[in-house]
């Protein structure tokens, strides 16, 4: 780019360093701009989900990628970005500068275009890194769990293909778990149809519970705990505990809030899991 070039009669001009020769938003050019509007931020709290076990990461709620390498990747750090609106970042050189098991310090130098320009601007930041054991290795590993929630309905309803309440159980499981806080959705692991309801199994007994309670009074429900000894470990005898909430039946006026489809045949699948048993 030409340092002088000729100032044209009505040209805007940058109400901060005067010049005119080149595009001006807002009253600013584009050099003056990137002084104090850094063109890439980064996430609130940039974090890693990784399964020490098989190498998938959590990205969102689901998890991907098994197989992947234990160490950080681009892949991994780059939606850790916030780029301004502007901004396409077309290059990221990443380099490690603090070491610590559970949180790295990176430095990325990041090529974007900006306003026809391509620039290089350097961000530094952390990155915690979480160490959880994924859904699929739960279960290979011989169901490693520490909490269950039982989700039933009434207390002495019939159960049996007539009277399959698990549609609507699941139902309000998934409406409620949207708005469940990240840290108890983080904490489920499998979950298990029964003849009377669905088993959640948890590796998080403190989140167990915090969802249980929490459940209880949205759901209007009953909740019953339940310690199981599974293991002593170090002298110390430890528990699996068992949340129990029995979810009341819907009120009986046609159109309330709770839609009933048809009976077993709303929830495809799970008509295999009737059979073999007797009906009560
Ligand atoms: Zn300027
Ligand atoms: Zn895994």
């Amino acid at each position: 780019m030409t340092a002088e070039a000729p100032i044209s009669a009505g040209a805007e001009f940058c109400v901060v360093c005067g010049r005119s020769d080149r595009p001006v938003v807002d009253g600013e050019c584009a050099d003056c701009f990137v002084k104090h509007h850094p063109l890439v931020g980064v996430v609130d709290y940039p974090t890693v989900v990784l399964c020490p076990t098989c190498g998938a990461r959590e990205v969102g709620r689901h998890w991907e990628r098994a197989g992947a390498p234990t160490l950080l990747t681009p892949e991994d750090l780059l939606p850790l970005l916030r780029p301004l609106e502007e901004v396409g970042i077309r290059r990221v050189e990443w380099e490690e500068v603090g070491a610590n098991p559970l949180v790295r310090d990176m430095r990325a130098v990041v090529h974007a275009r900006f306003r026809g320009l391509e620039r290089a601007t350097a961000v530094e930041f952390q990155v915690h890194l979480e160490h959880r054991t994924c859904p699929e290795c739960s279960r290979k590993s011989g169901h490693y769990y520490t909490a269950i929630i039982q989700l039933r309905g009434p207390e002495g309803r019939p159960v049996g293909r007539h009277h399959d309440d698990r549609p609507r159980l699941h139902r309000l499981w998934d409406r409620e778990l949207a708005d469940a806080r990240s840290e108890w959705r983080k904490a489920l692991s499998w979950e298990e149809a029964r003849p009377e309801g669905w088993d959640f199994y948890l590796v998080d007994t403190v989140a167990a519970r915090a969802l249980a309670r929490w459940l209880k009074g949205r759901l209007r429900a009953t909740l019953s705990e339940s310690p199981t000894l599974f293991s002593r470990k170090d002298g110390r005898d430890i528990y699996r505990v068992t949340y129990c909430l029995r979810v009341p039946r819907p009120p009986p006026s046609p159109g309330a809030a709770e839609p009933r489809t048809g009976p077993a045949r709303a929830r495809s699948g799970s008509s295999d899991e009737d059979s073999g048993r007797v009906e009560r």
